[in-house]
């Protein structure tokens, strides 16, 4: 291994990677993997088309996936009560057929394989260079799968979820746990994400250096150590 070969101009050993809208694409894999369950499942029957069905999970989704994260709702109910509310919003109460729909969800998204654009060649540039980490609030069972399918597993040495580690981001222990798996020393780590609050704040409350992904140009106020609209722009930083 050549790992010292390439120069350097920080002291960054350690990179850790939000997954989820930073590396792999949520939204696109998200669409692609609810189109399939519209047509298996002939939802037509109940929504006018498929981007409504689409629209509509994904806005109870996030309210709901809010309260599982604040701990006000367990994963077991989160996996159907997403589908559950979204057809009774159109007529259909039938928790069965909500159960059904949100196992096929978990099984079917993780194996889309869209990536942010610049995805692998930002990857192949810093694992010649640092140890390369992910801290997730995602599933256990679906990240591992996600990162294998998208054929981007080999680049990290710890995979570190919130129900691994016990705590989600922002939270400090999340980002306190994956450090001391990966036995790195805060001064020598930087955190990459496109969640201002959980990544980005939640790294620097807990005192790493951080890169928002913020390719929406949300405005906000914050002291950020670096911001970029699109990955490769982190070649040139790091
Ligand atoms: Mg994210």
């Amino acid at each position: 291994m050549i790992l010292n070969f390439f120069y350097r101009h920080n002291a960054y050993n350690h990179v850790f990677f939000d997954l989820d809208r930073t590396l792999w694409d949520f939204e696109q894999n998200m669409r692609d993997a609810l189109r399939d369950i519209f047509a298996e499942h002939k939802l037509d029957s109940i929504f006018p088309d498929s981007t409504t069905f689409i629209e509509s999970f994904d806005r109870n989704n996030h309210y709901l996936w809010d309260k599982y994260l604040k701990g006000e709702l367990s994963k077991d109910v989160l996996r159907y009560k997403r589908f559950e509310v979204t057809l009774e919003q159109f007529g259909c109460k039938n928790t069965p057929l909500a159960k059904a729909l949100g196992e096929e969800y978990l099984a079917i998204m993780p194996l889309k394989t869209a990536l942010v654009p610049g995805t692998h060649e930002l990857l192949e540039y810093l694992s010649e260079r640092y140890i390369l980490h992910i801290i997730s609030n995602g599933f256990q069972e679906v990240q591992l799968p996600k990162l294998q399918r998208s054929n981007i597993d080999h680049f990290f040495r710890w995979v570190i979820t919130s129900e691994y580690s016990g705590y989600h981001k922002p939270d400090k222990r999340a980002f306190g746990f994956a450090l001391s798996k990966a036995n790195a020393r805060k001064n020598e780590s930087i955190m990459i994400g496109d969640d201002l609050d959980a990544d980005i704040l939640g790294a620097k409350n807990f005192g790493i250096d951080q890169i928002f992904y913020n390719p929406k140009k949300i405005l906000h106020n914050q002291r950020i150590t670096y911001e970029v609209r699109d990955l490769k722009e982190i070649i040139r930083v790091l």
